[in-house]
């Protein structure tokens, strides 16, 4: 049977049959335990993310491949804790970078909507999940019924809404993947933070009522008089580590700015 994986305490090495995870050392709040690095394929293989700017990081992950060749570098998205690694890992390993922001390629080919990706023998099929950040990609593995979510879905907590993304664009692509992850069975999602999520219906459930009860929230913070993106957050997130507001900031921006326009 395919999809299944290993759960052990950190996501380090976590797997499927066909993606492997090796955790990069930037642990922070934003971060969770780091950025999962997802090495997809066999004798070949295609490097998702290949974290900050990390040589240690991105030595161990070459070691790590031995001789097996990697094809591509594919990024979820542009964020520099996904990216910033990748034009070194390029030179290192010889393989060009696609993402969907032509800012962040390396070499000829971009990365869409609807285009499949293979790797020795494998089909990687891209996903246009923008709202995290405009760029954000999943990728679903059909043979592993596995779906790579980078920092659309994450696998402790909540994501953040960046200023390059947009709510009623992520409201959108939470439904999307809802849906696929029904039609294509589902078995795993392998986030770009925090552990791999054995219950994907269950996960993207609770992102869509988390985001429904936020937007309650902070509609009702607004009628007891909270004005600033500031005073909201001291009401909403009042449960959260203070060092989160600034992001919660960010996040509540997106939430006023999606409800001024309903
Ligand atoms: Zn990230």
């Amino acid at each position: 049977m395919s999809g299944l994986y290993i759960p052990i305490g950190t996501p380090d090495g976590s797997r499927t049959e066909h993606a492997e995870n090796l955790l990069a050392p930037n642990p922070s709040l934003m971060t969770l335990d780091g950025t999962n690095t997802w090495l997809i394929g066999g004798d070949e293989v295609v490097v998702i993310d290949p974290g900050p700017d990390d040589e240690s990081h991105l030595r161990r992950v070459q070691e790590h491949l031995g001789e097996r060749r990697v094809t591509e570098i594919l990024l979820t998205h542009g964020h520099f804790d996904h990216s910033g690694g990748a034009g070194r890992f390029a030179r290192m390993v010889k393989a060009p970078v696609r993402a969907l922001d032509p800012r962040h390629r390396l070499g000829e080919e971009g990365l869409a909507d609807g285009d499949v990706v293979t790797v020795d023998g494998l089909e990687i099929h891209v996903y246009g999940t923008p709202g995290h950040s405009f760029d954000s990609l999943c990728f679903w593995l059909p043979q592993d019924l596995a779906m790579l979510t980078g920092d659309t879905i994450l696998g402790r907590g909540t994501t953040i809404i960046a200023r390059d993304g947009g709510l009623s664009d992520y409201l959108r692509t939470l439904d999307r993947l809802r849906a696929a992850a029904e039609s294509l069975e589902a078995r795993a999602l392998l986030p770009g933070h925090g552990p791999v999520l054995a219950d994907p219906i269950g996960a993207l459930d609770g992102y869509i009522a988390h985001r429904r009860e936020r937007l309650d929230q902070i509609r009702a913070a607004r009628e007891q008089g909270a004005r600033t993106p500031r005073e909201i957050v001291r009401v909403v997130y009042a449960d959260v580590d203070r060092s989160l507001w600034p992001a919660a900031e960010m996040s509540v921006l997106a939430q006023l700015d999606y409800l001024d326009r309903l």
